[in-house]
């Protein structure tokens, strides 16, 4: 049985984070992969935001790690030429309940960090965005768009460039702990067992499942997954905005907002379906309520100029009775297993927090590793 260091399960873009941090700090890992390639779950499937971290509440992982993460990858993208750009993003009242709105929304932001939102007037708004219908809004500069795929090329390059393997088509079937660490196995054409001291368990919206087939970890504390689905509908032409332009939060999401692809193509969404299964379709009917929902900042929009695009599914922990959940780091310290960290719950604004997941996760396996010696 081959033995290494650290397993990585999952090569979306918070195991490639997780990954190549690890391999930075020295850590000898392999990342195995049930898909053909890097980045084919929700890590394509999403906004491309680069979120500034207004919204969660303070103290949350999820408040932190954005802030953190944001700073972290501007940093990282200009410094590696990953096409991405700072563009600003709108939160837009478009009633005057709404305008009341958003001082407490800049209020959180403030407790999380993020300093820099302006309040805006109307007429300032439309200064900015002459096609936008609002009451007022908030301007955060700091919020961005990012071409996630080269981004996940270049973490796949750098964990590779300090040595991290990577094994494709090698779904992990179950694992156990053992003496010397863990031992895991996997299907595929080529079944295996791979034994090593750290296991972490990135599967994305398959963690909670997977990680009850870790024989030896105690069972009671491991979350539920709930699925929902994020659909997103694009609109033929260019839109005329340059930056996103977001609703006040509804419960449950952000509200179906405009974003920009870096070729300027704008698209909507995505909104909140709980699904029972993980499926992609986007059910071409809910166009109509997409145009209720985007008339509100953008009058003129017809339901006959949205086409489906595609969708995303939110890795959730907490059934939709539950507001919010933050992300769930599960580490020896909350299940008592050295060297053994699950993620559940990482959805957004996980791309952007990937990098200061990585090195939160690197943190507490390095502390496990102080205690064993
Ligand atoms: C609709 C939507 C919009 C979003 N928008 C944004 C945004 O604008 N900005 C932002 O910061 N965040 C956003 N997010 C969140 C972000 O996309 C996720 O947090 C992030 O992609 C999660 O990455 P991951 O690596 O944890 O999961 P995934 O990308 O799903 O990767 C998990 C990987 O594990 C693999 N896997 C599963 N089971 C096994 C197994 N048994 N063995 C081996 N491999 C396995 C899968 O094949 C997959 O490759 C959004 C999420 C959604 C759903």
């Amino acid at each position: 049985m081959d033995e290494v260091e650290v397993v990585v399960i999952g090569a979306g873009v918070v195991g490639l984070a997780v990954a190549r941090e690890l391999a930075m700090r020295g850590r000898e890992v392999v990342v195995l992969e049930a898909a053909d390639a890097i980045g084919t779950g929700t890590s394509s499937r999403n906004s491309e935001v680069i979120h500034a971290g207004i919204y969660y509440p303070a103290g949350s992982l999820m408040a932190r790690l954005c802030v953190e993460g944001r700073a972290a990858l501007y940093e990282f993208c200009e410094t590696r030429h990953v096409p991405h750009r700072r563009c600003g993003k709108l939160i837009v009242a478009t009633s005057e309940a709404e305008t009341r709105d958003l001082a407490s929304i800049a209020a959180r932001a403030a407790r999380n960090g993020v300093a820099d939102l302006v309040q805006l007037s109307r007429a300032e708004t439309l200064a900015l965005e002459p096609a936008v219908a609002c009451e007022g809004a908030l301007l955060s500069p700091s919020t961005g768009i990012i071409d996630s795929h080269a981004y996940m090329l270049a973490l796949r390059g750098e964990a590779e460039a300090h040595g991290a393997a990577f094994a494709f088509l090698t779904p992990v079937t179950e694992a156990r702990c053992s003496s010397r660490g863990f031992v895991v196995s996997t299907g595929g054409e080529t079944p295996m067992q791979i034994g090593c001291r750290m296991l972490v368990n990135s599967s994305g919206l398959a963690a909670p499942d997977l990680a009850r087939r870790i024989s030896g970890l105690p069972q009671d504390d491991l979350p539920t997954a709930y699925y929902a689905r994020g659909n997103y509908f694009t609109v033929s032409g260019r839109a005329p905005f340059s930056r996103l332009i977001y609703p006040v939060p509804v419960p449950g999401g952000l509200g179906i907002h405009l974003t920009l692809d870096l070729g300027g193509q704008a698209r909507f969404g995505p909104d909140v379906e709980w699904i029972d299964a993980i499926d992609y379709r986007v059910d071409p009917a809910r166009a109509d309520a997409f145009a209720t929902a985007i008339r509100r900042y953008w009058p003129g929009i017809q339901a006959s100029e949205l086409q489906p695009a595609y969708s995303g599914i939110r890795p959730k922990i907490v059934p939709p009775s539950v507001a919010a959940q933050d992300f769930f780091i599960q580490d020896s310290i909350r299940h008592g297993v050295r060297g053994l960290i699950n993620l559940f719950g990482i959805e957004s604004p996980g791309l952007t927090a990937s990098l200061a997941i990585g090195g939160e996760v690197a943190d507490r396996l390095g502390r496990d590793l102080a205690a064993a010696s």
